[in-house]
């Protein structure tokens, strides 16, 4: 396995290439993220450890670069904990896991496997079923191309069925992941649901009777 680290400290970059070195790990450093975005392109990594703080490029640009070009090397993120931004952003930009600083080194080893599991298949950014398209990062959500204004809470809903394509979305999931269960009737997930409808196009969302909601016709 073949590691990128981006890291402009040069001892916790040695640190790293040393102990990932005695996992078994062909660990190459790049210390600044124009340097990182260079060589990631190459095309030749298992996977990438990105610091969000770099020279001329900072991480989450590199990382949306990447995702930008189709390229879905893992990335996992490292970051300092008082970054002016925070784990949902590098995760936003198309990072697959984040670590702060310091982390334990075992730790990571263990996201790392984790990580190298999953290998660079496509995970766009963009959520996006039929002609819809969400952008996590923007908050944007466009219907064929042309832009659509949800309230937060209908974004919330069409975000949740986005992230679970594949299968049908129970009415108490979605109050669940979206309400707060014991404040809210199930019926108010019918009514945003009819005004996603409204707004997406009555197919954007099917009901599926008896089970709950899919998303796409
Ligand atoms: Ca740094």
């Amino acid at each position: 396995m073949r590691l990128l680290l981006v890291e402009d400290e040069a001892r916790l970059a040695s640190a790293l290439r040393r102990g990932l070195g005695a996992e078994g790990f062909q660990v190459d450093v790049a210390g600044d993220g124009a340097a990182g975005l260079d060589a990631a392109r190459g095309g030749r990594y298992d996977a990438v450890l990105l610091d969000v703080m770099l020279p001329r490029m900072s991480g989450y640009d590199v990382v949306r670069r990447l995702r930008q070009e189709d390229n879905w090397v893992p990335v996992m993120m490292l970051s300092a904990k008082d970054g002016p931004h925070d784990q949902a952003d590098g995760l936003d930009y198309g990072a697959d896991d984040y670590l702060t600083k310091p982390f334990s080194y075992v730790v990571l080893v263990a996201r790392l496997r984790a990580l190298l599991r999953r290998r660079g298949e496509a995970r766009p950014v963009v959520l996006t079923a039929g002609d819809v398209a969400l952008d996590p990062a923007t908050r944007e959500v466009t219907l064929a191309g042309a832009p659509v204004a949800l309230t937060p809470r209908e974004h919330a809903v069409l975000e949740y069925l986005l992230r679970h394509p594949d299968r049908v979305v129970t009415k108490l999931e979605l109050l669940d992941h979206v309400w707060d269960v014991d404040a809210e009737d199930p019926n108010v997930v019918e009514v945003y649901v009819g005004y996603l409808r409204r707004k997406l196009g009555r197919d954007a969302v099917r009901t599926v009777r008896g089970a709950g909601y899919r998303i796409g016709g």
